[in-house]
């Protein structure tokens, strides 16, 4: 915009751009402004040439952006790349929850000591009323599912579904993890595996898919599991 002077010597506006925005659509996102999960419009604008405040003649499109609707503050539509607060939380729990649970089907359910670790394991992830009797009952009904499907027909094999839907739980949580946070994640596993005992094989092939879906080297993969003790 060019200012000038009026003859009260209030600024006019000879000539410039003027950016017209329309919302074209909405969601949740994290706001790395205000620092938290807040509502977004993502926006499109229309430039258009002014003079004197009349718009003239048309600049091009501007954006799309994303406009935060607690700071106002406008972004890149990158910014929806990083998950919200709520997302995050919800993907590591069910994170926790699978990893829980393909190991117990690995290693079987009879030992208390494993369900005792798998149940605060889940409950610590954020599923405060998980029970030991839900979880036994939820590897019950996975073995009879896999049983009939016969993806146990290899007994050291964790079941091709365990390890697809190991990695679909996992795999798109490993970017926004940090190391020490995705080998957290291993580690919670091993200590459930390791609660009845030293690993079957059933478990470690568990385990090493877990750490390969957190894309995690699978030498530092064997360097965790030997370090982890018995809870
Ligand atoms: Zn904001």
């Amino acid at each position: 915009m060019l200012p000038v002077r009026g003859g009260d010597g209030r600024k006019l506006t000879v000539w410039g751009i003027r950016t017209t925005w329309s919302t074209v659509g909405d969601g949740e996102f994290f706001c790395p402004d205000c620092g938290g999960d807040r509502n977004y419009r993502r926006r499109t604008g229309r430039r258009r040439f002014t003079v004197l405040g009349v718009p003239l003649l048309p600049r091009g499109a501007a954006g799309p952006v994303i406009e935060c609707q607690g700071c106002r503050e406008r972004f890149e539509t990158e910014v929806l790349d990083h998950l919200t607060t709520t997302r995050f939380s919800a993907m590591l729990r069910d994170a926790v929850h699978t990893v829980t649970l393909a190991v117990l089907a690995a290693g079987g359910t009879a030992s208390r000591g494993a369900l005792e670790a798998a149940v605060s394991a889940v409950r610590a992830a954020g599923f405060q009323d998980c029970t030991e009797e839900q979880l036994e009952s939820l590897v019950e009904a996975l073995a009879t599912d896999e049983g009939r499907l016969g993806l146990y027909d290899v007994p050291e094999c964790c079941g091709a579904a365990l390890a697809i839907e190991l990695h679909e739980v996992l795999e798109p949580l490993a970017p926004h993890l940090a190391g020490p946070g995705r080998e957290s994640i291993l580690l919670q596993g091993a200590r459930i595996a390791l609660a009845d005992g030293p690993y079957t094989p059933a478990e470690r092939e568990v385990l090493a898919t877990v750490g390969a879906a957190l894309r995690i080297a699978s030498e530092d993969v064997t360097r965790l599991l030997s370090a982890v003790r018995a809870p």
